[in-house]
């Protein structure tokens, strides 16, 4: 399928690795030039020069933090007017309600709800402009089917979500159109990381933890950075101009909501 968008622009936040790489490198495959963000130069560096060398478009490396706005500054002023934003940011840390500050909250706020709200504040007055723009928020299953361990991130997230929700159809009439993409488990090192915890707080190896997680997922296996870049991709396509302010659950069949 042709998704519509070769030539198109985009600003992927958080995509050296994971899904945020996933993202770019399967919009790069449509024929969009990147600006691609993560803090780590050298992988960043490095993920800029896989995707050209895959894909020949070109890819615009900004290595700074997209939580600060000082970092979304450099982005921004490096992109200049885009046609289409990917926000996404670090997770934040699983716990226990018990232990979670005003600073916690805040940095979770930062991060996965007032991050995305400012790219988004940044890039639509142009995308209205041209009449035409496509944003995908990466936020996570935890949105629609909250995950006990993950308080910091099913708060940032819902509010983020809420935001979404309004905001997308102010902008929809003109062709610009604001959705949110939910990833279920993924094999990135996120999910090394929440599997370590879980194996953590079970006392259980690593492996074993893998193994359970995997067996609860109706396809049995975690998804993959390429199938997530792919629907984000389709989601920013001409095909999606009728999708608006949804919540697009990737997830494997893990969580059983019928609607
Ligand atoms: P990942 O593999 O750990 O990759 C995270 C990427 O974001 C890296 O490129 C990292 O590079 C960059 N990054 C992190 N913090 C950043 C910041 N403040 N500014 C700019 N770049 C930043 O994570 P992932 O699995 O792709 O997850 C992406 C998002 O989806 C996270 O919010 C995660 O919580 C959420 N999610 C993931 C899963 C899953 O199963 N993987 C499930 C549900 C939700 P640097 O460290 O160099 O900055």
């Amino acid at each position: 399928m042709d998704l519509g968008i070769r030539g198109r622009k985009a600003i992927v936040c958080a995509g050296s690795k994971g899904l945020g790489r996933g993202c770019a490198m399967a919009l790069a495959q449509a024929g969009v030039d990147i600006v691609l963000n993560a803090r780590g130069a050298d992988t960043l560096a490095a993920t800029a020069n896989e995707i050209m060398a895959a894909t020949g478009v070109t890819v615009t490396p900004v290595a700074a933090d997209i939580t600060t706005p000082e970092g979304r500054a450099a982005v921004l002023g490096e992109a200049g007017e885009v046609d289409i934003l990917v926000t996404n940011a670090g997770g934040p840390p699983p716990g226990n309600w018990r232990d979670w500050s005003r600073d916690d909250f805040i940095a979770a706020l930062d991060a996965n709800m007032l991050a995305p709200i400012a790219m988004m504040q940044a890039v639509l007055p142009a995308m209205i402009e041209q009449r035409w723009g496509r944003v995908v928020n990466i936020t996570s299953q935890s949105v629609r089917a909250p995950i006990a361990q993950l308080g910091l991130s099913n708060s940032a997230r819902s509010g983020l979500t809420g935001f979404v929700a309004g905001t997308s159809r102010q902008v929809a009439e003109y062709g610009v159109n604001i959705n949110n993409l939910l990833p279920g488990l993924h094999a990135t090192d996120r999910a090394v990381s929440l599997d370590t915890a879980a194996a953590k707080a079970k006392g259980i190896s690593v492996e074993e933890a893998k193994a359970q997680r995997e067996a609860s997922i109706p396809v049995r296996r975690y998804g993959t950075p390429e199938e997530f870049g792919a629907t984000c991709a389709f989601m920013c396509s001409v095909h999606a101009g009728f999708m608006v302010g949804q919540n697009v659950m990737l997830d494997g069949g893990l969580n059983n909501i019928s609607i």
